[in-house]
């Protein structure tokens, strides 16, 4: 079988999450977006699908890595596009290569007809979600003040959330960040769901060693499970630091650019309690499955960073924690439950218990409505 050709269609689609000055996401009126699916196509009539890669870097730098390739050696496809990632990092980011590798798996799994957690082996087929917050913002009843977190952590744990967690205000609030904010709305939400529901925080990332240091010794008070990038992940001696001073475990790193490598340093420094990552930040499943057996090796828990099919899948290969899936972003204004206009359902409903449940279908069991993108196609 021989990769023939990968198809970018770029289609419009309204979404109602607008981004402020920073990156962040936050509810706001609808508006058009212009998402891209991807499709690769071989010569035998399989094909694997995914979303967001722009049409001339598909034409200029991804075409000519994967072009003629057998899909199914998606080892040799990931290490080309890494290599190719030296001189090519303004527009071959890990975030696109991760979807080359993500579509790769699910064109084996559409072809084999298998879901991709059972062609890495399975472990388990459900798997614990927490309720992961937007960030903080000004919107009254919104996510605005301490008293709004503790009302929304509530609303999670009666829909069965077993555990929350909490992005904090950043910047470009006004006010923000200030980690004694932070504290007050951990507590209030700590004082609101009681002591038996896990919480986290993943708060400003730019904080000081001393601000982490006071931050994280006021979420042991409040018996929080972990605390999650609270300093630029790039100072890993900030973290060797911080990790030394606290009880409470530091999880990361997450956005730290570097795959395995950056883990496997953090690991054997000591700079992090539990190691991170997700398939958009270093990847793919490929290399998040190599982080994964890195982790195991080392007797070190991995959490799996952000929602999505290819976290899920992975989440549902590991024999070793990875607890959570992050369920998210959620915001009491945003119905996370409706699928995005160019999707047929979500790919992780909440059942009663707190529990997402990976897809049984072929690939990675995303149901793409092919019929809405056709007929929004730009
Ligand atoms: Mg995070």
């Amino acid at each position: 079988m021989k990769i023939t050709d990968i198809e970018v269609q770029p289609f419009k689609y309204v979404s109602n999450v607008v981004r402020d000055t920073e990156g962040h996401g936050h509810p706001g009126p609808e508006h058009d977006v212009t998402g891209t699916l991807i499709t690769i196509v071989t010569d035998e009539g399989a094909k694997g699908y995914g979303f967001g890669i722009n049409p001339d870097v598909v034409e200029n730098v991804i075409k000519p890595a994967v072009a003629g390739e057998d899909p199914f050696y998606r080892e040799r496809i990931w290490q080309r596009l890494k290599e190719w990632q030296r001189l090519h990092l303004g527009v071959l980011s890990d975030r696109i290569v991760g979807v080359i590798d993500l579509a790769l798996w699910d064109l084996a799994g559409r072809y084999l007809g298998q879901p991709v957690y059972r062609l890495l082996g399975g472990y388990r087929d459900t798997i614990p979600a927490y309720a992961s917050t937007m960030c903080g913002d000004e919107l009254p009843g919104g996510l605005d003040t301490p008293e709004s977190y503790a009302n929304y952590a509530e609303e999670c744990v009666k829909k069965g959330y077993k555990a929350f967690k909490l992005h904090t205000w950043m910047p470009p609030i006004r006010w923000a960040p200030d980690p004694k904010m932070d504290v007050a709305a951990c507590r209030a939400v700590r004082e609101r769901v009681g002591p038996d529901v896990d919480l986290m925080v993943d708060c400003f990332h730019y904080y000081s060693r001393e601000q982490a240091l006071y931050l994280g010794r006021e979420l042991e008070k409040l018996g929080f499970r972990w605390i999650e990038e609270p300093m630029d992940e790039h100072s890993i001696s900030s973290y060797v630091w911080l990790s030394g001073q606290l009880d409470i475990a530091v999880v990361g790193p997450e956005t730290s650019e570097g795959k395995m490598h950056t883990r496997a340093e953090w690991i054997v420094r000591n700079a992090s309690d539990i190691s991170r990552g997700g398939v958009f930040d270093v990847g793919g499943i490929t290399p998040l499955m190599k982080i994964v057996h890195l982790c195991e090796s080392f007797g070190v828990a991995c959490e799996i960073h952000s929602p999505g099919a290819g976290n899920l899948h992975v989440l549902a290969a590991m024999g070793i924690p990875g607890e959570y899936y992050e369920r998210g972003l959620l915001h009491p204004f945003i119905d996370y439950d409706k699928p995005a206009p160019y999707l047929k359902e979500i790919i992780d409903p909440l059942d009663g218990d707190g529990n997402v449940h990976v897809p049984q279908k072929p690939g990675l069991g995303i149901e793409i409505d092919f019929d809405y993108i056709r007929a929004n196609a730009v």
